[in-house]
């Protein structure tokens, strides 16, 4: 048998990165708030504004974090009820408990993207909406935009694994209000871990600023309106969870490498899809007409399979040496939302669960090339066959 790709190794750390490690390793100059000029954080946050098109960012320990901080920022009362996709990762509802928020569910439909109906019939009552782009997957942001400023509502984007994804040409993150984006090993830009937050509202990002732990008069060290930031003087909790000077080091040679890391993992990840799709057990649902998407990994959807299948699906997978997690299926999986025993009771949410049971998920990283790609199309191809052959064979 060949050996499978391997799907988990990083990229290296682009060479540039070195010479201002080394520098910071002579200085021990490694807090953002003590270098006399611009710090690496500091000229990251600038560089990343820039990038996405967005005037202010902040740099954080986490995309949870991130989200944490936005919530607050938004000064919602405690046990505000905050809309999420019931489909997401565990840190996303967690985020909104630590904020003192309560996250109301929503379902995902079949394609993975929020729907619709159950997101307008849920919004009466609810006093901020966080949109998680699931694996980089886009809900129909117009519909809800829209239906966000008909109601007077914020909604911040968990755009922590869509960097470089874009909604009618305009990036990913500065759609809503405030956008987060995680530099943790899994995304799309690595630090190990790492956050950062966007936004075009100056008194939003002076209260994260302060709140992620500029005390006393280092919200000086931020070129934004300087005035925004007096009006919190003393008046904001601080929850201390900033960048240091190493992890922006570590980032800032990356962002160059984004429009190669997006190129190529959308081709990996259509030339996969075309051949799954060919399958009549495998479909990759399609993106939303408005979406240019940046993929690092593949979900797609058994067809016709019972659970005794799915099972017989991934262990055929992982025969052939590629690993499918089936959300739903997997004991205490993070993205499963019965999981999230820490909310308490949770709704039935009835779509989202046939979804989740059947979704499959594999890495696909930017730097596999086209021949790896069809030895893993081939192999999720073969194994749903066999399953499916055997079944027959056996008539069950
Ligand atoms: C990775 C991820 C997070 C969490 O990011 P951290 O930086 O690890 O906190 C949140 N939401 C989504 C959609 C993610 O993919």
């Amino acid at each position: 048998m060949m050996l499978a790709p391997n799907v988990y190794d990083a990229e290296p750390i682009p060479e540039a990165a070195r010479a201002e490690i080394d520098r910071m390793f002579a200085s021990g100059d490694l807090f953002r708030y003590t270098c006399a000029g611009d710090s690496p954080v500091a000229l990251l946050e600038r560089e990343f504004a820039d990038l996405l098109g967005a005037k202010y960012a902040l740099a954080v320990a986490s995309c949870s974090a991130a989200l944490f901080l936005s919530l607050k920022a938004l000064d919602l009362p405690r046990g505000a009820r905050v809309l999420i996709p019931a489909f997401t990762f565990a840190a996303v509802p967690s985020a909104v408990v630590h904020a003192d928020c309560v996250p109301v569910l929503v379902e995902v439909g079949d394609n993975y993207r929020i729907d619709m109906a159950d997101f307008e019939a849920k919004l009466d009552g609810v006093e901020a909406i966080l949109i998680s782009h699931m694996r980089g997957q886009t809900s129909d942001m117009d519909t809800i935009i829209a239906l966000a400023e008909a109601h007077g509502l914020p909604v911040i984007e968990d755009a922590a694994h869509s960097l470089g994804t874009r909604w009618h040409g305009r990036n990913i993150g500065t759609i809503g209000k405030i956008g987060c984006f995680s530099f943790q090993s899994y995304k799309l830009l690595n630090a190990g871990e790492g956050g950062i937050l966007i936004t075009d509202d100056a008194d939003l990002i002076a209260r994260a600023v302060i709140m992620s732990g500029a005390y006393e008069h280092n919200w000086k060290k931020h070129p934004v309106l300087q005035d925004r930031f007096a009006n919190w003087q003393n008046k904001l909790p601080l929850y201390n969870t900033r960048m240091g000077n190493l992890s922006a080091a570590i980032i800032r040679p990356q962002l160059a490498e984004i429009p190669r890391r997006v190129r190529d993992g959308r081709r990996n990840h259509d030339h996969v899809a075309a051949q799954l799709n060919a399958s009549p057990w495998l479909t990759v649902p399609d993106a939303l007409e408005p979406e240019l998407r940046a993929p690092d990994s593949i979900q797609f959807s058994l067809v016709d399979f019972s659970d005794e299948e799915t099972v017989a699906f991934q262990d055929a997978a992982a025969l052939r040496g590629i690993k499918v997690q089936v959300f739903g299926m997997s004991e205490d999986n993070a993205r499963a939302f019965w999981n999230w025993q820490f909310l308490g009771k949770v709704p039935r949410l009835a779509k989202t669960r046939a979804m989740l049971s059947r979704a499959c998920d594999t890495r696909l990283p930017a730097r596999l090339t086209v021949a790896d790609c069809d030895q893993i199309a081939a192999a999720l191809v073969e194994a749903a066959d066999e399953v499916k052959a055997e079944m027959l064979a056996y008539g069950t």
